[in-house]
């Protein structure tokens, strides 16, 4: 076994002890010797594709050019720093090896606070971290060929447990949303963010609630209470932000948009979709003065019978 396969297990082992400990100081060890754990495996993934490289010739963050014997040039590494998620997950590009899924960013950006604010970290942040990653240390043993339940034994026991554990707390934080009237059709909901902490168990206390002005949202991970509004606009953007800013991006109409009825940014006009997530209101009919369909893009905000440019030529006609 490499050094590196060997510190990455060590390093995932340690996480979990530490996760699993109930001292006050553990969850950021845990945090701190997972995430290492993780960047060791991948930089394994690259090592073993380049099997008769100097391990170091690969992972290095940083080249510097030197002549070689013959007058030709190699690039040798300059320092000792290695690269870091960015520059592995680029590496793994250039050298042909598919990036698996899985959200290590969250784990990155925990492991960041911790380093600059010493937090202290709620299990349920670090258990997201951890069962968030879950897709991405599977897919590096996927790629090494290796059997995780033999490589990290009851590590690995525990992470499939945490990972189990959080996805039912997730389904039971979307299943709060079903009564109200488009709780069925969410499908984004791994997109939404707590505000405070980036964490996707956002739910409704009163599950039995059918009305979306009277949610009464919470994060289940840092207890943060949320307003319908708020609770609202984050399943908006999760459900629609990434649509929204691509249509946009393209020069195209935005699909988000401030509510004619009710001003809040819970709009949503494209696709098949077309009302507020807050108020379900829905912009219908025709222009009375030149029977074009209305929408939330061409209505009128001072007469909401007339297209935005009917209702410029009727001002125009007035005046004169
Ligand atoms: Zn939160
Ligand atoms: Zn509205
Ligand atoms: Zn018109």
């Amino acid at each position: 076994m490499s050094d590196l396969f060997e510190n990455a297990l060590n390093s995932i082992k340690l996480g979990i002890d530490d996760y699993q400990s109930n001292d006050d100081r553990r969850p950021v060890s845990a945090i701190r010797n997972f995430y290492a754990g993780v960047l060791l495996l991948g930089k394994e993934c690259l090592v073993r594709a380049a099997p008769d490289a100097d391990p170091m010739d690969i992972i290095a963050s940083h080249y510097r050019p030197v002549p070689d014997e013959n007058g030709g040039l190699i690039h040798e590494p300059k320092g000792y720093s290695t690269i870091d998620l960015n520059e592995m997950r680029n590496r793994f590009k250039s050298f042909g090896i598919d990036w698996p899924e899985g959200d290590i960013k969250s784990l990155q950006k925990l492991r960041n606070d911790f380093e600059h604010f010493h937090s202290v970290a709620p299990t349920e942040k670090i258990r997201q971290a951890i069962a968030g990653c879950f897709p991405l240390v599977e897919g590096f043993f996927r790629n090494l060929e290796e059997d995780p339940a033999v490589a990290l034994g009851e590590a690995w026991e525990v992470m499939l447990a945490e990972e189990a554990f959080f996805n039912r707390q997730k389904q039971e934080c979307n299943s709060s949303f079903e009564k109200l009237p488009w709780g069925d059709s969410l499908s984004n909901t791994n997109e939404i963010a707590c505000s405070n902490c980036g964490s996707t168990l956002i739910y409704q206390q009163d599950k039995g609630n059918s009305d979306p002005a009277s949610i009464r949202g919470k994060c289940l991970a840092c207890g943060e209470a949320i307003t319908a509004e708020a609770t609202v606009k984050l399943i908006v953007d999760a459900e629609h932000g990434v649509d929204d800013y691509i249509s946009v991006k393209d020069g195209a109409e935005q699909i988000i948009h401030d509510c004619p009825e009710c001003c809040e940014p819970t709009y949503v006009s494209g696709g098949d979709v077309n009302f507020c997530y807050f108020c379900d209101f829905s912009v219908e009919g025709e222009c009375a003065r030149c029977m074009c369909g209305l929408t939330v893009e061409n209505q009128s905000v001072n007469n909401p019978n007339l297209c935005d440019y009917c209702d410029h030529m009727a001002e125009k006609i007035m005046r004169e």
